[in-house]
């Protein structure tokens, strides 16, 4: 999608410290880290939050399930535990409209959020 900036890093026009690649989703560290391990798992197609997901994408949001808990283990944060977290719209605090899953690990995390 034009003008998005996710879409921008998926396609290679935007640089990004790479975690994980293949034809669906990208992994990439983000660029304000708010923990030791701070990933976003994006899908490479545009979906623009998470209640964009139609039935089709079933396979696609496991996948970025499945890429999340593989580098949670290549990160080591998988033992201690993490947290996985997808920001939905202004109240959610989401500031980039592509769905993303943030992996969040390295410390321990506080309950409830901010
Ligand atoms: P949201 O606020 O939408 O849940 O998460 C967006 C995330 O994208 C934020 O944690 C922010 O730091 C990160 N981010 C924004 N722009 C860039 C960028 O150009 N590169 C990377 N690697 N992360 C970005
Ligand atoms: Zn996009």
């Amino acid at each position: 999608m034009e003008n998005c900036l996710f879409c921008k890093i998926a396609a290679g026009e935007i640089p990004c410290n790479k975690a994980y690649e293949d034809d669906a989703v990208l992994a990439f560290h983000d660029i304000a880290p708010q923990a030791p391990v701070h990933v976003l798992i994006i899908p490479k197609k545009h979906v623009g939050d998470v209640t964009a997901l139609v039935p089709d994408d079933a396979a696609l949001w496991f996948h970025m399930a499945e890429v999340a808990n593989k580098l949670a283990k290549e990160l080591k944060v998988d033992e201690k535990g993490f947290r996985i977290v997808t920001n939905v719209g202004a109240d959610g605090g989401q500031s980039v409209n592509h769905l993303h899953l943030h992996l969040l690990g390295g410390r321990s995390m506080k309950w409830p959020p901010g």
